[in-house]
C-alpha cells in the first residue's frame, strides 16, 4: 500500500513575511487533524531557511523546486543538492514543465539531476507529461514513455522505488483545466506499465505516482481515488492554507 504523497509548489511566489503567514495557517489547520498522507511543501530557496524553522516538529516535510546539475564552483546562480540538504530539504522537483519550457530542459538533464539528487541522499519528484498538442495529436502515450524512460535512464530499481513520478498534463498546469479523473488514471497506468517494463512489477507498485494540474479541494478527492493516483503536486491551491489543507483531507 503505497502512502499518499501531496507536494505543494509555491513557484515564485511568497517572500518571508508571506512564507510566515502561510506556513503558520498550515500548521494550525493541520495540528486538527489526523495526517495520513506525506506533506511536503516547496517554497521558493530564499524561503528554505525560514520554512525549516518553522516547519520543526510539525508533519510538513520540505522540498525544494529545482537544483543545479553541479556540486560547487563557478555556476553564477545556481543551487547545490548539499546546499538543499543542509536547508532541511529532503525533496527536489526535477524536470518541472516550466523548467522545460523556460530553460529547455531535456529528459537527459532531468535524468542528470535525478541522479545528483539520490546520490545526494534526497529524493527527486520526477515530472512527466504532455502539452495539449501531443494530447490531440494522440501521441500522449508515446511522449510518457520516453519521458519516463529518459529521466529514469541508468537508475537502479531501488533509486526508482524511492522516487516519486508527477504526472502533469502540460495543458491543465495554471490553466483551471483538470485532466478527468479517467484521463489522469489512463496515464498513471501507463507510466506504471512503463516502470513494469524498465524494472519488474514489484519496482513499478512501489513507485509513488502524483496527478498534478489544477488540483483544487473540489476534484482531489475523485482524483486521489484512482487507484494509480498517489498523490499531488499542487500549484495554485497550496498558496492558501485552507484550500491546501483540504486537498490534504481528502487525502
Ligand atoms: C504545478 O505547477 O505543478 C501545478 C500542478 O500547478 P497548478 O496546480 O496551479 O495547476
Amino acid at each position: 500500500m503505497r502512502t499518499k504523497i501531496i507536494a505543494g509548489n509555491w513557484k515564485m511566489n511568497n517572500d518571508i513575511p508571506q512564507t510566515i503567514e502561510l506556513i503558520n495557517g498550515l500548521k494550525t489547520a493541520l495540528a486538527a487533524q489526523t495526517v495520513k498522507a506525506t506533506v511536503i511543501i516547496c517554497p521558493p530557496y530564499t524561503s528554505l531557511g525560514v520554512a525549516q524553522q518553522l516547519i520543526a516538529g510539525s508533519v510538513i516535510k520540505l522540498g525544494a523546486q529545482d537544483v543545479s546539475l553541479y556540486d560547487s564552483g563557478a555556476y553564477t546562480g545556481e543551487i547545490s543538492v548539499a546546499m538543499l540538504k543542509s536547508v532541511g530539504c529532503s525533496y527536489i522537483i526535477v524536470g518541472h514543465s516550466e523548467r522545460r519550457q523556460y530553460h529547455h530542459e531535456s529528459n537527459e538533464v532531468i535524468n542528470q539531476k535525478a541522479k545528483k539528487v539520490l546520490a545526494g541522499g534526497l529524493l527527486p519528484i520526477i515530472c512527466v507529461g504532455e502539452t495539449l498538442d501531443e494530447r490531440e495529436k494522440n501521441i500522449t502515450n508515446d511522449v510518457l514513455t520516453t519521458q519516463v524512460k529518459g529521466c529514469l535512464a541508468g537508475l537502479p530499481a531501488a533509486d526508482v522505488e524511492k522516487s516519486i513520478v508527477a504526472y502533469e498534463p502540460v495543458w491543465a498546469i495554471g490553466t483551471g483545466k483538470t485532466a478527468s479523473k479517467e484521463q489522469a488514471e489512463e496515464a498513471h497506468r501507463v507510466i506504471r506499465s512503463v516502470i513494469t517494463g524498465l524494472y519488474s512489477n514489484e519496482t513499478a507498485e512501489k513507485v509513488v505516482i502524483q496527478y498534478g494540474g489544477s488540483v483544487k479541494a473540489d476534484n482531489a478527492k475523485e482524483l486521489l481515488s484512482q487507484p494509480n493516483i498517489d498523490g499531488a503536486l499542487v500549484g495554485g491551491a497550496c498558496l492558501k492554507a485552507d484550500s491546501f489543507t483540504a486537498i490534504i483531507t481528502a487525502a
